[in-house]
């Protein structure tokens, strides 16, 4: 049904990753089983650097849906997850953090292969996949209830239990890191259907076997497969889904907030943003060069936090902008799979276009093209790295969220401006601010609507930091301490203890 096409050796694979890519099939993963859809269909996956179709998954449509939910949901019921000991369900999560090292190439090849990603890009998502992991398997024995203060003649408990079964529907431009949405809701206990995006298909079906490898019982992970149209509607409106953990776009995201209101499931959305990159007078130039450029440049600029709006303080404007585009216009553009490339594809042709509309759209609002604007070669989706100066933040192309490699470049003069045009966006994910001045580094956090601010750094992240946004860039946190909240509620429990 679903193996793949192209000749693995035509690609410089892990030798794992050849053997796997020979014989794997792209299907659900149903009861710890790979199966192809009931309906027998399947969709081509295509490499984003050549464009050919490298493999075909299975088309998910609402009764593989049906058969995942069920599948989970008697998962949770009988308990041979949520009622293991503790401890135990830590060594498991260890066990499946232990099986993604050990299988690190394989992924990082998957990445490169079916997200488009550099392999550098790719080892960095692997890792972060790991050390989640990590993060989540300390947590079982540490959801802990309380006990409050009530009058004497009662006795009450608080005690905090998972939700049942969490959908968890991924986009494609972090394939490796959606084990972390994963091992997020199993670390509360939660059965869990995960729907990668249609693009990126190959990882989630490892994942879902690792897990069973690692002792997470079959049917707590199951994986289906397919287009949001059709697997994702089906599993946003299923009446057997208590909770959905979307991360994507804000369009879908509105879309998946009216899908779950009739059955009033909890949402968490991690949705776009439009992050202002804010260099002022007395930063560092250098590391704030670099910092802009691998800001929106990283991952071809599909990163919900690419810094796609650079703000710079007037009087080092233009020697700013010039340390930019000079360090950008050399960039080796190329395939994730060719370690000197330093700008890889995008994910789609679809994606391609859009980046280009954005583009022309930039030049007919009158912005200055200083810097690329055009498709790279004519194998594969890749676009130049783009720049625009003389911006204006009621542009599209400067309140939109492009997702490619295209940095708005837009002037100001006071602080107090920078943080308003700043905010004058419908978005609130991240900011970043490069300062030398300690106090202004202070006021900038407290003046930035964004749910994570980096000062002097950009795009880190890390398990034990929540990470989420403001307004539409979503609500929920994940990541953190805050997080477990999201995939867990409170049940009280009332005695009278009095005669
Ligand atoms: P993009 O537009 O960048 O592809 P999306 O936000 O549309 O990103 O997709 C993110 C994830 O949401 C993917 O797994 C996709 O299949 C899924 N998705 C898209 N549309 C829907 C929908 N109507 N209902 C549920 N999931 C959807």
């Amino acid at each position: 049904m679903t193996s793949m096409l192209v000749d693995p050796l035509h690609y410089p694979l892990s030798e794992e990753g050849a053997r796997y890519l020979a014989s794997a099939t792209f299907g659900h993963v149903i009861e710890g089983k790979v199966v192809p859809s009931i309906s027998g269909e399947t969709f081509a996956v295509h490499d984003p650097a050549t464009g050919l179709q490298v493999a075909r998954a299975a088309a998910g449509g609402p009764e593989d849906v049906d058969a995942a939910v069920a599948s989970a949901r008697r998962a949770f019921d009988d308990g041979r997850w949520r009622f293991l000991a503790p401890l135990e369900q830590e060594r498991r999560l260890r066990r499946l953090s232990a099986l993604l090292t050990e299988h690190a190439a394989l992924l990082t090849d998957l990445d490169v292969l079916d997200g488009g990603v550099l392999k550098m890009y790719s080892r960095f998502l692997v890792q972060f996949a790991v050390d989640a992991t990590d993060y989540y398997a300390g947590w079982p024995t540490k959801i802990a209830g309380t006990i409050p203060r009530v009058p004497r003649d009662v006795a009450v408990y608080a005690t905090r239990e998972p939700l049942g079964v969490c959908a968890v529907i991924v986009p494609w431009n972090a394939p490796s890191a959606i084990v972390v949405g994963v091992v997020m809701a199993l670390a509360c206990g939660n059965s869990v259907v995960l729907k990668p995006a249609e693009q990126t298909p190959m990882t989630a079906v490892l994942l879902g076997q690792l897990c069973v490898e690692a002792g997470i019982p079959p049917g707590v992970l199951n994986v289906v497969q397919g287009t949001g149209e059709s697997a994702g509607a089906a599993l946003a409106t299923h009446p057997g889904v208590d909770k959905i953990s979307f991360t994507g776009s804000a369009e879908t995201g509105r879309i998946i907030q009216a899908a779950a209101a009739p059955t009033l499931k909890r949402v968490t959305l991690e949705l776009g943003g439009k992050s202002p990159f804010i260099v002022f007078a007395d930063a560092e130039v250098e590391p704030a060069a670099m910092g802009a450029m691998y800001s929106v440049w990283g991952g071809s600029g599909q990163v919900c936090t690419a810094g796609s709006r650079l703000l710079v303080q007037r009087p080092l404007h233009d020697a700013f902008i010039d340390a930019v585009v000079g360090a950008s216009k050399d960039l080796t553009i190329g395939p994730g799979f060719d370690p000197s490339s330093q700008l890889g594809p995008l994910i789609s042709e679809a994606q391609l276009e859009r980046v280009q509309r954005y583009v022309a759209l930039g030049v007919a609002e009158g912005a200055q093209l200083v810097l690329g604007g055009s498709r790279h070669g004519d194998i594969g989706w890749f676009h130049e790295p783009t720049v625009f100066t003389g911006v204006r933040n009621e542009m599209t192309i400067a309140q939109e969220e492009i997702f490619g490699p295209v940095m708005s470049v837009i002037p100001f003069d006071t602080e107090e401006e920078a943080y308003e045009i700043a905010n004058a966006v419908e978005f609130g994910l991240a900011a970043g601010v490069w300062t030398t001045d300690l106090a202004r580094a202070h006021r900038a956090s407290r003046a930035l609507h964004a749910g994570t601010v980096w000062v002097n750094t950009y795009q880190e992240v890390n398990p034990t930091v929540s990470y989420g946004g403001v307004k539409q860039s979503g609500y929920g946190r994940t990541l953190g301490e805050e997080s477990i909240g999201e995939f867990t509620t409170v049940k009280s429990t009332w005695m009278k203890v009095s005669r």
